[in-house]
C-alpha cells in the first residue's frame, strides 16, 4: 500500500483502476514557408474548425454540467479572436516566415507563460486555457486529433494535467475520479470536476507506470491510496456504501419544495465559507446561499485582498447560484479569526472586541473594497450584502451612507451594478435583537446568528471547551430573542432567516416554522434532511 497525499477538489470517495492518460505528444515542428498570406489562410481556416469543435463542446457541457459551468467554451471560443494573440501569430508567420502550426504552439507557449507569471491566482489559472486552445488548433493544422480512449471499465483518470475540453470529452460514465499533478482549485476542470460531482486530486506526482493499479481516491483526506489493504478496503466500501444512500435520498428529494402538510412553506439556504463548497450548494438543492463567511478571503491572504480578486469570487458565486439568491457577509474578522496583517492589538476580551462592522466602520478603506466588488458582482446575479455584528441603530445608519455613497461612485464611473440588491443585518446580539423592531424599519431582512446571539446572550464564550455543557442555544432566553425578532420583522414587512447552528438543529424545525421564520441557512450536507422533516409536518 502506497499513500500520497494531494490537495482535493472535491469530498468523495472512489475506488478502482488507474489509467495513465498520456496526452498525444503533438511535437510542432518548425517549416520555413513561402507564402506567409497562404500560411494566415491556413490558420483562419484551422482556427475556425477550432472554434466550431468548442461550440459542440459547449453543447455537450451545457447538457452534462450545466450553462454557467460550459461557458468557459464560449470564454475559450473569444480568446480565439483575441486581438493580440492573432497579432502575435500573424506577426511569427509574416516576420518569420514559419508555419502556422509552429506560430500558434509558439504564442500560445509565451502567452501561457505570460499568465503562469501573474501574481492573481485567477489569472494563473487561465494559463492553462491559453495552452488548451492552442494545442487544438496547432492539432487541427497537423492533423493529430486523436481523442483518449479510457476502455469499458470505469477508471480513476492520472494525469499530468486536464484541460477543461478534455474533461468534457471523456465519457463520463465510465469516469469514479480525477488525480492530476498540475492544476488549481479555481480551475475550470476543478469547476467541471466539483459539478460532475467526481472525487478530484490535485497536487499528486502521478507516473505513468501506475497505469492499471487499483487504488481509492479519498476527497475527504486529498489522499491517492494505490495498492489499498483488505481491511481498508472494508472501511471504504463501507463509506461509499453511506455516500450511495445519501444520494438515493437525494434523488427522491432533489427539486421537491420545502413544504409542510398544510401548505406553510420555507426557504431553505446554504452556508459556505468559499467557492469550494458550491459543488455541495448545488448537488444538494439549496434554494440560495443564506450565509457567505466572506472572510476566508481575509484569513487566506498575507495582504488585504485587492477589489479584482474579491469579485471575482463573489461574481463566481453569483453566476454559479444563477438566478439563486446569495447573500454575501462582509468582513467579520477578529476575536478568533485573525489575519496578521490588519495588525490587531492584543485584548483582553476580544469576543467583546474589535471586530467585525467595528473594524469597517473605522478603517473604511477596508470596507469600501470590499463593497466596491460584492455590488459589482451583483450585476451577475442575485447578491445579497449582510452585515455582521450590529448593535446599534446608529451604525446601521452609517452602513447605509458609506453603501449609498460606494453604489453612487461606481454608477459614476458606469460600472454596472444590479437593480435590486438586499441588504440586511445579522441579529446576533441581545442588543440588536431588543431593538429589532427599530432595526426592521432600516434594512430589507434580518438573519440571526445563533452561535454569537447565545454567546453574548448567556454570557459564555463560545470558544471555551470548559463551557460546552453551559452553552445552551436551547435556553429559553436565546429562543424568545429569536420569536421576538422573526415578529418585528414581519410587523415591519420585511423576511427573517437563521444562519446560526441552530437553524439545523432538527429538534427545533417545527419551533422554527410556528415562530414564523422564512428561512433556514445550514450546511450543504443538513439540508436534505431537514427538507425531509419539513415535509412531514402539518
Ligand atoms: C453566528 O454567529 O451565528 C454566525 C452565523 O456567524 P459566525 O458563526 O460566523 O460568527
Ligand atoms: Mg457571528
Amino acid at each position: 500500500m502506497e499513500r500520497y497525499q494531494g490537495k482535493s477538489i472535491y469530498n468523495s470517495i472512489a475506488f478502482g483502476r488507474l489509467h495513465y492518460f498520456a496526452k498525444a505528444e503533438n511535437v510542432v515542428k518548425r517549416r520555413r514557408i513561402e507564402d506567409a498570406e497562404a500560411e494566415i489562410v491556413r490558420y483562419e481556416a484551422a482556427k475556425g474548425k477550432a472554434i466550431e469543435e468548442l461550440q459542440v463542446l459547449y453543447e455537450k457541457a451545457v447538457k452534462e454540467v450545466g450553462e454557467v459551468n460550459a461557458q468557459i467554451f464560449e470564454v475559450h471560443q473569444m480568446m480565439l479572436e483575441d486581438e493580440d494573440y492573432n497579432n502575435a501569430i500573424y506577426h511569427l508567420v509574416r516576420t518569420q516566415m514559419v508555419n502556422a502550426e509552429y506560430a500558434v504552439a509558439s504564442t500560445g507557449d509565451s502567452f501561457a507563460q505570460l499568465f503562469s507569471d501573474m501574481e492573481d491566482e485567477y489569472m494563473k489559472a487561465r494559463s492553462i486555457d491559453i495552452k488548451d486552445i492552442s494545442e487544438r488548433v496547432a492539432g487541427i493544422l497537423s492533423g493529430h486529433t486523436a481523442k483518449e480512449n479510457i476502455g469499458e471499465e470505469p477508471v480513476i483518470l492520472l494525469a499530468q494535467d486536464l484541460a477543461p475540453s478534455e474533461t468534457v470529452q471523456l465519457d463520463k460514465s465510465r469516469l469514479l475520479a480525477f488525480v492530476t499533478r498540475q492544476g488549481s482549485s479555481n480551475s475550470h476542470t476543478a469547476i467541471l470536476a466539483r459539478t460532475m460531482q467526481l472525487p478530484a486530486l490535485i497536487g499528486i506526482e502521478v507516473r505513468p507506470e501506475w497505469h492499471g493499479r487499483m487504488a481509492v481516491v479519498d476527497g475527504f483526506r486529498g489522499e491517492l491510496i494505490l495498492d489499498p489493504g483488505e481491511e481498508l478496503l472494508a472501511e471504504y466500501r463501507c463509506r461509499m456504501a453511506e455516500q450511495k444512500e445519501k444520494r438515493e435520498l437525494l434523488k427522491q428529494l432533489k427539486g421537491k419544495e420545502n413544504v409542510t402538510g398544510s401548505g406553510r412553506k420555507i426557504n431553505l439556504y446554504a452556508n459556505i465559507g468559499s467557492l469550494q463548497d458550491l459543488a455541495s450548494v448545488l448537488e444538494n438543492d439549496a434554494g440560495g446561499i443564506g450565509l457567505f463567511r466572506s472572510e476566508f478571503l481575509y484569513l487566506e491572504a498575507d495582504d488585504y485582498p485587492t477589489e479584482e480578486e474579491q469579485f471575482r469570487v463573489y461574481m463566481q458565486a453569483a453566476r454559479t447560484m444563477a438566478d439563486k439568491q446569495v447573500i454575501i457577509r462582509t468582513l467579520d474578522i477578529g476575536a478568533d479569526k485573525q489575519a496578521p496583517y490588519f495588525e490587531l492589538e492584543p485584548e483582553d476580551n476580544p469576543a467583546l472586541g474589535y471586530r467585525a462592522i467595528r473594524i469597517c466602520l473605522t478603517r473604511q478603506e477596508v470596507f469600501k473594497t470590499q463593497l466596491r466588488a460584492l455590488f459589482r458582482a451583483s450585476a451577475y446575479g442575485n447578491v445579497a450584502v449582510m452585515y455582521p455584528m450590529i448593535t446599534s441603530l446608529e451604525e446601521v445608519r452609517r452602513i447605509k451612507d458609506i453603501s449609498k455613497a460606494v453604489k453612487e461612485e461606481l454608477r459614476r464611473e458606469g460600472i454596472p451594478i444590479g437593480d435590486r440588491i438586499e441588504e440586511g443585518i445579522m441579529i446576533e446580539t441581545p442588543a440588536a435583537a431588543l431593538i429589532s423592531d427599530l432595526l426592521a424599519q432600516e434594512v430589507d431582512f434580518f438573519s440571526i446568528g445563533t452561535n454569537d446571539l447565545t454567546q453574548y446572550t448567556l454570557a459564555i464564550d463560545r470558544m471555551n471547551p470548559l463551557l460546552d455543557e453551559f452553552y445552551q442555544p436551547h435556553h429559553e432566553a436565546v429562543l424568545r430573542q429569536i420569536k421576538m425578532v422573526a415578529e418585528n420583522a414581519h410587523k415591519a414587512g420585511i423576511w427573517c432567516g437563521i444562519c446560526g447552528e441552530l437553524a439545523a438543529d432538527r429538534t427545533l424545525t417545527k419551533t422554527f416554522l410556528e415562530y414564523g421564520i422564512d428561512e433556514l441557512s445550514v450546511s450543504a450536507g443538513d439540508m436534505l434532511a431537514i427538507r425531509k422533516i419539513i415535509r412531514e409536518l402539518d
